[in-house]
């Protein structure tokens, strides 16, 4: 919508809202003044029509890609390999070992080759570099460099070709071309630059050619027309009579076929106004890196929530997790649950988180509902002693306690068949087990976590801690209690994983009968249901194995 002075852009479904991030991060990128040149209210947001009609947006919209994305870039990672080349080719000048000659060749095969510079993106750079006066033959160039036989000569021929490709106008279209296969692509096609009858056109002219053109006609004369010619735009309703075909977004053709279209209303006549089609196009900087993924936070209470939302996981997380394809999803998730709590943003609903997975070309899903968003928030400090723990479980097999029990909480599973597991483990390595007592708590949280449940499950584990002492006497060390409870604690978990209230009561039964005590309460009054036998039955057993207590000769943590 335009108004006199600005054009206001209002949150929408998921790809739109990534638009309007990518557009605020446009505006940083460009210094736009906020409070002038834009401004955020709610649900909107609006900019200057001054501000956009004396800008060079194109420009503007290529600048701040390259801002965002050419630290991963190809064109990045080839001129940094040639930097590592010099003392590789000194090295060599001084040793002449055949491995150092291995590693040199590797290197100029993957880099004059088409794995590196001798690719078709790039021949492309060269003949849209052509026009503005850049002459550049990069196949002759690497063809070059491959015959010449000395090394050190090899070397000063490839610093020259790298001077030429460090000069700024060069340098950003070949990033431009990375980016726009690696990453643009990954969201919109078939238009301006992504159009494979325009991959040798300058890119800034093909862009403005069909996004800034069509923006700038739209916001100099933008009455709204009403005959019956006219086309209202699918996402801010606006009646024209030249709007654009909403096809360029991947996947909008195709749910349409199969009419479930992940970000619009599987309308037949998908046009848009030229200003969403603007906004749509800045959708890839709204999204942050997942190695060759991409990956947006929709939680769409307001424009200030959904940039911070994902501002913040990009500050704390990108990097880190750039490099790390494999790294679990559940993980993932939870860093960005763990930012967008630290951030004190978690809102009153559900939150989407959307990637782009880049080998299917998919979207892929995933809502954290508002009672899992609870849970975690209430559980920070219980995970947070969780999170350095791994346990090999069988050999060579190691489980990391956090990611199992965030796996548990995001597909709302019950956590005790892990507990089973590591106490199990745990009898046969001797190892510690006390900071299970908070995947106890996090389950108790899970399943409702009232008050009473938690004083009860607190008693229970007290209660073993004094039965262990009753049983072993005070100055039994750790190792030794542990193995006169060894059998008991085995009973006692096989009774809780066969979920066997019976029997667990039979084995409690016959221990504080055999040393002449009464049962305690806790166990007569509370073991009223299975789920309460479980936390119940798991808190009792790790106040038995509560080896803490003496602290003297506490087992190290694998
Ligand atoms: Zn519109």
């Amino acid at each position: 919508m335009v108004d006199e002075d600005f054009v206001k852009i209002e949150i929408n479904a998921f790809l739109f809202n990534a638009g309007i991030v990518g557009f605020h991060y446009l505006l940083e990128n460009m210094v736009a003044i906020k409070g002038q040149d834009y401004k955020i209210e709610e649900n909107a947001l609006f900019i200057s029509k001054e501000f956009l009609e004396k800008s060079d947006l194109a420009q503007a919209y290529i600048d701040a890609h390259i801002q965002k994305f050419s630290e991963d870039a190809t064109f990045t990672r080839i001129c940094k390999e040639i930097e590592s080349m010099e003392s590789l080719t000194e090295k060599y000048a001084a040793e002449e070992s055949k491995e150092l000659k291995k590693i040199l060749d590797d290197k100029y095969k993957y880099l004059l080759n088409n794995t590196g510079l001798a690719r078709n993106s790039y021949f492309s750079a060269c003949t849209i570099l052509e026009e503005q006066g850049y002459k550049i033959d990069l196949s002759a160039l690497c063809k070059n460099i491959k015959e010449v036989k000395d090394y050190q000569e090899k070397y000063i021929h490839l610093c020259k070709l790298k001077e030429v490709l460090i000069e700024e106008k060069v340098k950003e279209t070949f990033l431009m071309k990375d980016i726009i296969y690696a990453r643009i692509n990954s969201i919109w096609s078939n238009r301006a630059f992504l159009n494979t009858s325009n991959s040798k056109k300058n890119m800034h002219d093909v862009y403005e050619k069909d996004f800034i053109a069509p923006l700038k006609g739209y916001l100099k004369d933008c009455k709204p027309i009403k005959n019956k010619k006219a086309k209202s735009c699918i996402e801010c309703g606006v009646l024209l009579p030249k709007t654009i075909d909403i096809s360029f977004l991947n996947d909008s053709v195709d749910d349409m076929s199969r009419k479930k279209s992940p970000f619009w209303d599987c309308k037949p006549d998908a046009y848009i106004c030229p200003l969403c089609a603007f906004v749509y196009s800045l959708a890839p900087l709204g999204f942050q890196t997942l190695g060759r993924n991409l990956i947006f936070v929709n939680s769409n209470t307001s424009v200030e929530v959904l940039i911070s939302t994902n501002k913040g996981i990009e500050s704390k997380y990108k990097i880190k997790n750039s490099n790390k394809e494999n790294e679990k999803y559940q993980l993932i998730l939870n860093n960005m649950v763990q930012g967008i709590i630290a951030e004190k943003i978690v809102e009153q609903s559900n939150i989407q988180v959307i990637v782009r997975d880049k080998a299917t070309e998919r979207y892929k899903f995933t809502v954290i509902a508002k009672d899992i968003l609870e849970v975690l928030n209430r559980c920070q400090k219980n995970l947070e002693k969780l999170k350095e723990i791994s346990i090999e479980i069988s050999p060579k097999v190691w489980i990391s306690v956090y990611q199992e029990v965030l796996k548990n909480v995001f597909d709302r599973s019950n956590q005790y068949g892990l507990l089973n597991i590591i106490l199990k483990n745990s009898l046969k390595e001797n190892t510690l087990t006390i900071y299970l007592k908070n995947v106890v708590d996090i389950q108790i949280e899970m399943s409702g976590g009232t008050k009473m449940e938690k004083a009860n499950a607190d008693n229970a584990f007290y209660r073993g801690r004094d039965l262990r002492r009753l049983i072993c006497g005070e100055k039994t060390k750790a190792q030794d209690a542990d193995n006169k409870l060894r059998g008991f604690v085995y009973q006692l978990l096989n009774a809780l994983q066969g979920n066997d209230r019976e029997q667990f009561w039979n084995l409690v039964f016959r221990m504080y009968s055999s040393i002449s005590v009464p049962v305690p309460k806790v166990f007569l009054e509370t073991f009223s249901s299975e789920d309460e036998l479980q936390y119940l039955g798991y808190a009792f057993v790790l106040g038995l194995k509560n080896e803490k207590y003496n602290s003297e000769d506490k087992v190290e943590e694998a």
